[in-house]
């Protein structure tokens, strides 16, 4: 028996899910973390993405994370690519459920779904570490250095699961429940190796797991389907016209 193509596992599907990371937005323009040109690569002084994005250093050295956040991590002018939009059409079909995503670039909104689960949050919510007023993402980039609350003056934080925070319980719950209803999970865009996101896909257990994903990932070897390509260019040839 030959090897399913992605069209034909999506035509048949009722229930897909979607577990998708940094890699769905490269071709918007967005680096993500571990590709040759990711944000790994860079140099940021001494400091890793993973330390300046941590807890800990945001709290000792917000004027630094935020100058890091800003250059690095903010690209206000990114446009949803064919990833997006095949998956905004799936769900406008009836055939998606739900769009889990480790990324933080509202990018799947804006392409048109509505249904994404954002494990890691948001930089387009923002709050007082204080009083808990909201903010957008514009108090955030107008700010000269720290952006603090019109309020209290309390220090204004991104509403973003930065390292060694835990994922919110109800949005985990969420993406459990969605990856567990699912007859087909599509994974795309991700190294599978940020926890404990990248464990929630062992909840799958229907028919069809498709991976999409430029480098291997330890999910290739109980795939379904492996296509080691451009996701944008994968999802729009299955689904687009
Ligand atoms: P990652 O950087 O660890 O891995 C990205 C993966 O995507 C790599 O395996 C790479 O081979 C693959 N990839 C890159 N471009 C691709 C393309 N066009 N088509 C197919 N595959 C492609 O990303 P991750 O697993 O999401 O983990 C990084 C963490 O960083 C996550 O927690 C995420 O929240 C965060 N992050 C988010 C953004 C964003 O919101 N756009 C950007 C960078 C990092």
């Amino acid at each position: 028996m030959s090897m399913p193509d992605l069209k034909e596992i999506i035509e048949k599907s009722k229930r897909i899910c979607f577990f998708g990371g940094a890699g769905v937005s490269t071709e918007s323009g967005i680096p993500d973390f571990r590709s040759g040109d990711g944000i790994y690569s860079e140099e940021y002084g001494e400091l890793s993405p993973e330390v300046i994005l941590s807890h800990t250093f945001f709290i000792s050295h917000p004027d630094v994370f935020y100058r890091f956040y800003r250059e690095k991590i903010i690209y206000t002018g990114a446009k949803p690519n064919g990833a997006h939009r095949a998956l905004a059409e799936l769900e406008r079909r009836g055939a998606l459920n739900a769009v889990v995503t480790q990324n933080i670039d509202g990018l799947h909104q804006a392409a048109g779904s509505n249904n994404v689960i954002e494990l890691h949050g948001s930089v387009y919510r923002n709050y007082c570490m204080e009083c808990g007023r909201k903010y957008g993402l514009s108090h955030v980039m107008k700010a000269d250095g720290v952006p603090l609350c019109e309020n209290c003056g309390g220090l204004v934080r991104p509403d973003v699961v930065l390292y060694e925070e835990p994922l919110d319980d109800e949005v985990v719950a969420r993406a459990v429940q969605s990856i567990q209803a699912a007859d087909t999970l599509i994974i795309g865009g991700t190294s599978l190796v940020v926890y404990p996101a990248a464990g929630l896909i062992r909840h799958f257990c229907g028919d069809n797991l498709a991976v999409i994903n430029k480098s291997p990932t330890y999910a290739d070897r109980i795939a379904t389907l492996v296509i080691h390509d451009s996701i944008a260019k994968a999802l729009s040839n299955a689904v687009l016209p």
